[in-house]
Order: C-alpha cells, then structure tokens, then sequence
C-alpha cells in the first residue's frame, strides 16, 4: 500500500508530536510514524523526568493546546535556583528578579518564577491528545521502518508491513540516538560523560521554597527540583557502578542513602516513585538538514540536562522549522525547499549552540575534582554572585524570557 502526505515525522515523542500539531490548521497532510504501541502514547508511563520550562515554552505549548490540558496541580512553579559546589554552603544564587532587568525591550513582562516543572509523561500525554484530535494528522504507530530515501522531488518511507509512505517532508524527531539521521548519513558530535543519572520524586519534611538545587559536589551531581507540597524530584550523577548500587538498594537503605547524600538539608527523605536511570550522553547533530529532511529536538540537540534546556530547546525550533513552513505555503512555495530549511538550520544552531557549548563547558569542570577543576569551580561561584551581568545572563537562559 503507497500513502501520500505532505509531512512525514518519525518519532511521536513530545517533539515529533508538537510539531504535527503546530501545522495541524494548514491544510497540510501529516503522517507521524512511531515504534511504540497506541496504548503507550495514550497513557505514558511515568519516567521519572521532571521537565523545567522557560516561560517561552509556556508560551509555545498553550499556543498548541497543550497547556490546559494538564491540571494546574500538576503545574509547579520554579522561583528561584541555587548552584552549590562541593562541601560549601557558599551558592549561587539565581532569583526570578535577575531574569529581564537591563534590557531595552518596552514590552518586557516581569515573572515571580523562573519557570515552571511538569513531568515529562503529563507533557507527553498531553501532546499525543492534541494530535488525536486533529483531522489532518495520521498516527502510525508499532511501526518499523526499512527505508528512506529522498530525491530533488519527494521522500519515502518503506515500513516493514508493506506501506510505502511518500512526502515532500520527512522529519526525524526519533530521540538523540536517532536511526533515522544515520540512515540519512549525517554525523553527530557525540559526548559519552561515562556517568548515570537517576531521577526519581522524594517527599521530605523541610520546604524547598521552590528553589532548584543544582549542587557540584565532589564525586556526584546532585539536583533538586521543586515541586508543588513538600515533593522534589531529585536527580543523582554517579558513574555507572556506584549508580546500580543506588538503584537496587531497599527502599529504606536508599532514602537513608540519599538523604545523607543532600547532607540532610531537606531532613529525612523518603522515596514517592520508582526510580529511572538515564545515560549521561550528549548530542549535536553536525547538519540539522538535508535534502528533503529535518531533524528536530533531541535528534537535533541532545542537550546535557544540567541547564534543563533540552525540550525548551526542541519547541524552539518547532517554532522556528513551522514559522518557516507557514511563510512558504502562504506565498506557494516548495515546503522543503533548500533554502527554507538552511534558514531553519541557521536558527536553530544560533538558538543552541552557544549554550550546548557552555553547558559543555560546566558540565566538564564540575565533573572533575583535580585540585585546578576545584579551585575554578569555588571561583565560578564567588565571583558569579558578585556580578549581577552574570546572574542576570544565567538566569536569562534559564528563564529564557525572549
Ligand atoms: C533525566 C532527564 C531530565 C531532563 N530534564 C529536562 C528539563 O528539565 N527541561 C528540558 O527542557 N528538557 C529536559 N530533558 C530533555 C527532554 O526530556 C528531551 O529533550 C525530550 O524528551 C526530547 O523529546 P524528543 O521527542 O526529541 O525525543 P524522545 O522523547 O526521545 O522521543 C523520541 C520518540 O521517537 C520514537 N522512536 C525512536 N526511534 C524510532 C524509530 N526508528 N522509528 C519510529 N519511532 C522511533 C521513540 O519511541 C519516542 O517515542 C531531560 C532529559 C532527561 C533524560
């Protein structure tokens, strides 16, 4: 069987998804082709991931319908952020009130939060209902794909069952592993930090305040992010080995363990969910286009989730890649044109890179505790606090108020 549609993704994760839906209302014929099961968008299960989202973000997923569709209680504001490095209680601290001061712009908002904290299978459920109701987008799912090809005039899609899918778009938003960029030939710079992280939600008796931790301690990374009641969700950095002692320890054994890990500062901590490990590996694709292709979110960027950007930075260019498609269909033109998608391919990379790259950066100092590593990283901080351009461009990232 031969299906024809303007735009093919693969990949129906929280990018794949949001990008059908932002071209849901333009009279183009979408097909998003998926591996897992329809039970398993329907109703993800949770994986432990707590998304923090710039109010930008915010912005984006109301715009697409995502917004409303989960409970407000789900909903946990992010104040304020705090950067510890090893056994001082020294910090940095970052404020919703260093976000947009200095800036020229009149129509600047000011925010009483940095952001916001949802957790990634709410974001994921949401995004697959919009799609669902959406008339103009095809939902494939357990499906495997044999083929791609694409040529001056079309793409196509060979899956296992048979179905030959044609496009004048294919997008690859399959994760920052992406088969299907390699399948396309284009390579990736690729960062394996040999370390585990592990994040789970934990109650404690202290209140947060609302505060992120972000804590460089010698040996591990340690983050809490606040979620709404006495609830955080807490991600531990370990290198493999020490991180499977932490995830098949009893359940009494790990809440006294991690809570002697975070020195007891929000008292005794006891687990509220299950427990997942993700490797600690970053991506940046070395083309973000192609001939009749795109790569969006972690297949694009796969940002190390120290400056929790990865998804912020995935709805960006969503934004960006489906602004660009708007424009060419309102004036008629080829939707995959070369130059539409060098555009987008420019964009992105100037929205990205340089934080890929700071973050990069931190990430490497903070993970080495050479007595040059601890000296740069207690000076980061001293001097960090003392700069208010510093904070302010610290937490302009994090709040990304543009
Ligand atoms: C621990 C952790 C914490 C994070 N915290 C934050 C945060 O605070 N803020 C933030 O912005 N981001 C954060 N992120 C990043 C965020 O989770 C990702 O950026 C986001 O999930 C990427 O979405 P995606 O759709 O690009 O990819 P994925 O979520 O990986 O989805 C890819 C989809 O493609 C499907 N697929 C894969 N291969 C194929 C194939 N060959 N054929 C068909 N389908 C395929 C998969 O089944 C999946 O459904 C965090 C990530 C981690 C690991």
């Amino acid at each position: 069987m031969t299906t024809n549609s303007d735009i093919a993704i693969i990949g129906a994760g929280p990018a794949g998804l949001c990008f059908a839906r932002a071209l849901a209302d333009t009279g183009l014929k979408i097909a998003v082709i998926e591996r897992q099961t329809e039970a398993a968008l329907a109703d993800p299960a949770f994986d432990g991931r707590e998304i923090a989202l710039t109010h930008h973000s915010a912005q984006l997923m109301a715009q697409l319908g995502l917004w409303e569709r989960i409970d407000a209680q789900a909903i946990s504001p992010l104040r304020d952020a705090r950067v510890f490095n090893g056994s001082s209680l020294l910090s940095l601290n970052i404020g919703h009130s260093n976000i947009g001061h200095g800036k020229t712009s009149q129509t600047e908002t000011q925010h009483s939060e940095l952001g916001y904290l949802i957790a990634n299978h709410l974001i994921r459920k949401a995004a697959y209902e919009v799609v669902k109701a959406s008339p103009a987008i095809t939902l494939k799912t357990e499906a495997q794909i044999l083929n791609i090809k694409t040529d001056a005039n079309q793409a196509q899609i060979t899956l296992a069952d048979g179905e030959i899918i044609k496009a004048k778009l294919v997008i690859a938003a399959d994760s920052r592993f992406s088969e299907t960029r390699r399948a396309m030939g284009i390579a990736a710079d690729m960062h394996d930090f040999g370390k585990t992280m592990m994040v789970c939600v934990m109650e404690h008796p202290v209140s947060h305040a609302h505060t992120a931790w972000e804590w460089f301690d010698y040996g591990q990374t340690l983050a809490l992010l606040p979620m709404n009641g006495l609830r955080s969700s807490v991600v531990i950095t370990l290198p493999p080995d020490e991180m499977n002692h932490l995830m098949t320890l009893a359940e009494d054994d790990f809440n006294r363990e991690v809570s002697a890990r975070f020195k007891h500062r929000l008292g005794d901590m006891r687990l509220a969910s299950t427990r997942h490990a993700y490797p600690l590996v970053t991506v940046y694709s070395k083309r973000l286009v192609g001939q009749r292709f795109a790569l969006i979110g972690d297949a694009a960027v796969g940002m190390h989730p120290v400056t929790a950007h990865g998804f912020n930075f995935g709805l960006k260019g969503i934004a960006t890649l489906s602004a660009e498609i708007k424009t060419a269909l309102a004036a008629g033109k080829d939707i995959a044109a070369t130059s539409l998608l060098l555009r987008y391919e420019q964009t992105h990379r100037r929205n990205t890179k340089p934080l890929f790259l700071a973050t990069h950066a931190i990430a490497k100092i903070y993970a080495s505790d050479s007595p040059p590593a601890k000296f740069l990283r207690a000076s980061a901080i001293r001097i960090g606090n003392r700069i208010a351009p510093f904070k302010r461009a610290v937490a302009g990232f994090l709040a990304d108020a543009h």
